[in-house]
């Protein structure tokens, strides 16, 4: 990875390497964590922007609530930080931010009331998640062995530390078996997200997205969906099963990471003509357009570092 200078600790700078915590702090034993995954863009004006700030930062602290730790900073003062972080590792050509809240030293054992809440910000140079080859041409996908952690034993709309345990079994599974990424399906057999992002398939012009019944509430699949009915796509929201997949025109994967990432086959089904189709390479386009601030309706999601 691309090193920055300095994270953010708890309301202080601290160097890249000095950024270090105690092996008997509380996460690191027993997984209850809170993280996001948030991206700044280099924008058309030649600034830096982090795209939906306010939504990650909400999310961060509503995961964190979900999994009962009360974190100490307000998401203002989050916000603030994740602008002065990026401000002050001259971070102005884009980045991926990561808050992680945490719980430190001073309790062991599983009731973790005392354990002290913790929080951290890094920010680095990050490419494309699934690659930059697969943005254009596409990934490979294998329909994961696991089932997507049911939200009767797990915290799913949590972006909890916990549920990634799920996700690195499926993603090393596909992994191995020569895939680029798993697709997780629920209890029920439906589908319900990719180990690090959300999906969408399209059939006969219309674009389809499983529920968040039983995965994260993806805040680029919201935008997804917004800009697919600017453009006067039809867009439902419904349970979709395996077999749907495998004649689906389009398919493709979004989230803050993955950005919009087309599917060219799914367990050896070559999806559509097996390359990226025309709706996913319209959302794509008007993806990379709203946050780097071509689209004057999504200038209001756009917090500008410099
Ligand atoms: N599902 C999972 C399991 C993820 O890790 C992510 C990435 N954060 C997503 C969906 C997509 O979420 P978002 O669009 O908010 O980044």
């Amino acid at each position: 990875m691309t090193e920055a200078k300095y994270i953010w600790m708890d309301g202080e700078y601290v160097n890249w390497h000095d950024a270090k915590t105690h092996v008997l702090s509380h996460t690191l034993h027993y997984g209850n964590g809170a993280i996001e995954g948030t991206k700044a863009y280099k924008t058309v004006d030649g600034r830096c922007a982090i795209f939906k700030l306010n939504e990650h930062t909400k999310r961060l602290i509503n995961s964190s609530k979900m999994t009962l730790m009360d974190v100490p900073f307000s998401v203002e003062e989050l916000n603030k930080a994740q602008v002065e972080l990026l401000q002050k590792n001259e971070l102005f050509e884009g980045a991926y931010i990561r808050p992680l809240v945490y719980l430190g030293y001073g309790v062991m054992g599983l009731y973790h009331k005392q354990a002290p809440v913790k929080v951290s910000i890094a920010a680095w140079e990050w490419g494309a998640y699934l690659g930059e080859e697969g943005l254009k041409k596409g990934v490979r996908v294998k329909i994961s062995s696991m089932t997507r952690t049911p939200n009767t034993s797990g915290m799913g709309k949590a972006k909890a530390v916990a549920n990634y345990l799920n996700s690195q079994m499926a993603k090393f599974e596909a992994v191995e078996a020569g895939y680029d990424e798993a697709l997780l399906r629920d209890d029920q057999g439906y589908i319900a997200e990719a180990s690090g992002a959300c999906f969408f398939i399209v059939r006969d012009g219309v674009l389809i997205s499983p529920p968040n019944d039983n995965s994260l509430e993806s805040i680029t699949q919201a935008t997804i969906i917004d800009l697919a009915e600017d453009l006067g796509i039809e867009v439902v929201r419904r349970r979709v099963t395996r077999e749907e997949i495998y004649i689906a025109d389009e398919a493709f994967f979004t989230g803050t990471a993955a950005e919009v990432t087309p599917i060219k086959d799914v367990d050896a089904r070559v999806i559509g003509s097996g390359s990226r189709g025309p709706i996913t390479e319209k959302l794509q386009t008007a993806y990379f357009d709203a946050v780097s601030g071509k689209n004057e309706k999504y200038l209001k999601y756009l917090t500008y570092i410099n």
